[in-house]
C-alpha cells in the first residue's frame, strides 16, 4: 500500500502531467524502444549477422561432420581449422588482439547456433570464448594480452584446468601445487576431466603456491603444451564425444613467473568470477541442442503418416510440440536475459545458474521426447536425434552441477527474504 505521502506525490505529478501539455509531451514521449526497452530478441546487426554466418558454417562445415566425429571420438581438424578462419575462436577480443571484438551475447549466440548441429564443437568453442580468452581480457597484463590473445583468436585452442579427481564441486580443494623455484614455479599435480585438451596448446592451469593458506593460496598459470603436460587418459563418454576430455598430469612443470595470471593467490576469485559467466555459455550450449534436437524431430511427424494422417496432426503429439517449444522459448529468454545483464554490468549470477540449470533440464527434455516423436528411426543412430539426447546429460553436470546451480540460487531466495 502506498504511503500517505508517497499517493500524494504521486496524485500530484499526475495532475501536474494532465494540466501541462509541453511537460506532458517531454515525460512520456520516450517510446520503450528509444530507451533500450527493447524484447530479448532484440539483436544488434552485427549479432544478427554473426548468426547467420554461424548457421551457414555450422550447417556447411560441421554438419557433415557429427555422425563420423561422434563414433570416431575425435574432433575433426578442419572443424577447428574453420572456427579459427570464421573469426570465432575471438569473438570478444579486441580488433587490436586479432578478435572480433564483438558482444558477450554474440558469443552466446555463437555457442547455441553451433549446439544446434554439434553440441560438442559448441562446446569447444564456448570454452575456448567464454573461459580461456575472457581470463586473458579480464585479468591478464597488457603484455599479458599483447602475447597470448593473438595466439587464441588465430590459431591456438585453449584448456581450462581446474577439476581433479577429488575436487569436483568442491572445485578449490584441488590438490595441484605449484613451487616457486627462483623466478620459475614448478607444478607438480593430475588434472581431470579437461575439455579441449587433446587438440589444445595453451592451458590455464590452477595451481595452490601455498596450501597453508587454502583457497587464498589457487594461483592460475598459464602452461603451453611443449612444458611437458602429459595427457594420461582420454575419457570414453556418453556424449559429447567429438569434444575431447582428458586427465592431464603435471610433473615437475617449469613455468616461468610472469605467467601467473591475476596475481598470486587470486586464482579462486577468477574462476568464480569466470564460471559465473562461462554458465550463460553452457546455458547457450543446452537451448541450442533442444532447438537443434527438435528441429530434427518435429518435420519428420508431419512427413511420417499413420492411421492415414500425418502423425505430428495428432492432438496428442501437437501439444508435446506446444509444450516443448514454450520451454525452449523460456530457456532462451532466461539465457539471453542472464548474457544481457552482464553486458550491461548488472547482476547475473542467479540468473545464470538459473538459465544454466533451466535450461539443461530443457535440453535433456526436448531431446528425449524427440526421439519418441521419430518413434523408432529417433532411436536409431542414422538420424542423429538420439545423440542430441546423449548430448544433453552434460548440461547438468559440468560448469557447476544441476544441485550446484541450485544452491546458488536458494542463497540468493534466502538473502532476499530471511
Ligand atoms: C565432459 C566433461 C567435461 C568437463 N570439462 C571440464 C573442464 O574443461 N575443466 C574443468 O576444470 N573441469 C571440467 N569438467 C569437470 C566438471 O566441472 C565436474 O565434473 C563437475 O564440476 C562435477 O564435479 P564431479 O564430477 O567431481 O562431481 P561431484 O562434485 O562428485 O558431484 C557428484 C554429485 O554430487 C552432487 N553434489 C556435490 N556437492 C553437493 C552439494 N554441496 N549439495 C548437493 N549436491 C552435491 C552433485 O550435484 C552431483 O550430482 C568436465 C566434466 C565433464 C564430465
Amino acid at each position: 500500500m502506498l504511503s500517505a505521502a508517497a499517493a500524494r506525490a504521486s496524485r500530484s505529478a499526475l495532475r501536474f502531467a494532465s494540466k501541462s501539455p509541453a511537460v506532458h509531451a517531454r515525460a512520456f514521449s520516450a517510446s520503450p524502444a528509444s530507451l533500450g526497452l527493447n524484447s530479448l530478441h532484440t539483436f544488434t546487426d552485427e549479432e544478427e549477422m554473426l548468426r547467420d554466418a554461424v548457421r551457414k558454417f555450422a550447417n556447411e562445415v560441421v554438419a557433415p561432420r557429427v555422425r563420423q566425429m561422434d563414433e570416431a571420438e575425435s574432433m575433426d581438424p578442419a572443424v577447428i581449422q574453420g572456427l579459427f578462419e570464421q573469426g570465432l575462436m575471438g569473438i570478444e577480443t579486441s580488433a587490436d588482439h586479432g578478435g572480433a571484438e564483438s558482444s558477450f551475447t554474440a558469443a552466446v549466440i555463437a555457442i547455441e547456433e553451433l549446439a544446434k548441429v554439434d553440441p560438442s564443437v559448441s562446446v569447444l568453442c564456448d570454452v575456448h570464448n567464454t573461459l580461456v580468452n575472457t581470463i586473458f581480457r579480464k585479468y591478464a597484463t597488457p603484455e599479458q594480452k599483447d602475447k597470448w590473445l593473438p595466439q587464441l583468436a588465430e590459431s591456438k585452442l585453449g584448456s581450462f584446468c581446474l577439476s581433479e579427481a577429488a575436487s569436483g564441486s568442491d572445485a578449490f580443494a584441488l590438490q595441484t601445487r605449484a613451487e616457486k623455484k627462483g623466478d620459475k614455479y614448478v607444478i607438480n599435480g593430475t588434472k581431470m576431466w579437461i575439455t579441449n585438451s587433446s587438440e589444445a596448446e595453451i592451458f590455464l592451469v590452477f595451481a595452490n603456491v601455498d596450501p597453508s593458506k587454502g583457497y587464498k593460496g589457487i594461483t592460475c598459470f598459464v602452461v603451453t603444451k611443449d612444458m611437458g603436460i602429459k595427457i594420461a587418459k582420454k575419457e570414453e563418454k556418453l556424449g559429447i564425444r567429438a569434444s575431447s576430455t582428458c586427465v592431464l598430469n603435471f610433473d615437475d612443470v617449469e613455468v616461468p613467473e610472469e605467467n601467473i595470471i591475476g596475481g598470486v593467490g587470486k586464482g579462486y576469485k577468477l574462476a568464480i568470477e569466470i564460471l559465473n559467466e562461462g554458465r550463460i555459455g553452457i546455458a547457450g550450449q543446452m537451448l541450442g541442442l533442444a532447438q537443434g534436437a527438435f528441429d530434427k524431430a518435429v518435420p519428420y511427424t508431419y512427413q511420417r503418416k499413420q492411421f492415414g494422417k500425418p502423425i505430428g496432426e495428432f492432438q496428442g503429439m501437437a501439444f508435446q510440440f506446444a509444450e516443448v517449444a514454450t520451454e525452449i522459448e523460456a530457456a532462451r529468454l532466461l539465457t539471453y536475459n542472464a548474457a544481457r545483464r552482464k553486458e550491461e554490468g548488472k547482476s547475473f549470477t542467479m540468473e545464470a545458474a538459473m538459465a544454466k540449470w533451466y535450461a539443461s533440464v530443457v535440453a535433456q527434455k526436448a531431446s528425449g521426447a524427440a526421439i519418441e516423436w521419430a518413434g523408432g528411426v529417433g532411436f536409431t543412430r542414422e538420424t542423429g536425434i538420439e545423440k542430441f539426447w546423449r548430448d544433453s546429460k552434460i548440461g547438468a553436470i559440468y560448469e557447476g552441477t544441476s544441485n550446484i546451480q541450485l544452491q546458488t540460487i536458494a542463497k540468493f531466495i534466502q538473502k532476499q527474504y530471511s
